[in-house]
């Protein structure tokens, strides 16, 4: 259910209400099988009481409103795509955003932060999982790419933080090659992956599988050593003596402490409400 907490005007509300997303006559679809099973469970169990809020859909709108320029402007090729395929006797389905007819390039558009591009930080290993995943559906529907790759819409890029800091993205959109797997190996992973979401099957909500620390985006506590409002660079440290020994060296600040954190649980999992992991980790603080 959708809620507006914030009374947000009709005409977005309506446009974020108008999101076509479907999976759909599949199982699952690739980003289904990328999700924790826990998560996915919990979600089957509670769908009748989940909300979202309006204000919490605006960057989803965003990104929507990027792939559909982007699919007009791409008329000649692949764009948008629903393609579908089985294993293990499941379904499993993938919207492919933009192919090449050509077959020489399987793109994927991300519309994130900056921070997700970092210079000299690696694709995110989910959306190598992802754009994998694609490409053996893409295989299985008699098509192929040579290259794999994300684009990045970089959504807060700032020209003046691509000045000042030195790992900051240079470009508001970054092109990220991605490794194309052998086919044995994404085969096996999405196997592996069908295979651990129907092990809930029929379990009760406390007897599901945990979630990982990756799986709940979990920071371990950590000492910073601020200047202001800001850790000055390589300021984040793991050990207090480490954090200290840094504060010597650096006249005028001081030393913070932050404690640990499942990010995802607290901010972006829609089922964080009914999960007593999360409950538990909350009251271990
Ligand atoms: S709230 Fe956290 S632990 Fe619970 S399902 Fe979501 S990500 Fe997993």
């Amino acid at each position: 259910m959708l809620t507006n907490k914030s009374g947000l005007p009709d005409a977005l509300v309506r446009a974020v209400m108008s999101d076509t997303y479907s999976k759909g006559d599949s199982d699952y679809s690739v980003t289904e099988l990328l999700k924790s099973p826990r998560q996915v469970a919990l979600a089957k169990i509670h769908k009748d009481s989940l909300t979202e809020d309006v204000a919490d859909r605006i960057w989803s709108l965003y990104g929507q409103v990027a792939h559909l320029i982007l699919e007009r402007a791409n008329l000649k090729d692949i764009s948008e795509t629903r393609y579908f395929g089985s294993f293990l006797n499941k379904r499993i389905s993938a919207q492919i955003d933009h192919m090449t007819l050509d077959g020489s390039i399987l793109t994927d558009w991300k519309f994130v932060t900056a921070w997700k591009f970092k210079v000299g930080k690696p694709v995110e290993p989910e959306w190598e999982s992802q754009l994998n995943m694609q490409l053996e559906l893409l295989r299985m529907n008699g098509l192929d790419a040579k290259q794999i790759q994300i684009i990045g819409l970089l959504r807060d890029w700032s020209k003046l933080e691509a000045e000042r800091v030195p790992d900051y993205p240079k470009k508001g959109v970054i092109v990220a090659p991605v490794e194309i797997w052998p086919r044995k190996r994404t085969v096996a992973f999405i196997e592996e992956r069908i295979t651990l979401h129907e092990a809930t099957r029929g379990v009760r909500k406390e007897d599901l599988p945990l979630c990982s620390d990756s799986e709940r985006w979990a920071k371990p506590a950590c000492w910073a050593v601020m200047k202001g409002e800001r850790a000055i660079r390589y300021g984040v440290c793991f050990s207090e003596e480490e954090a200290l020994s840094k504060q010597g060296l650096n006249p005028g600040t001081r030393v913070e402490f932050r404690r640990g954190e499942s990010v995802k649980c607290r901010a972006y999992c829609n089922v964080s409400e009914f999960c007593s992991q999360y409950k538990t980790i909350k009251e271990s603080l």
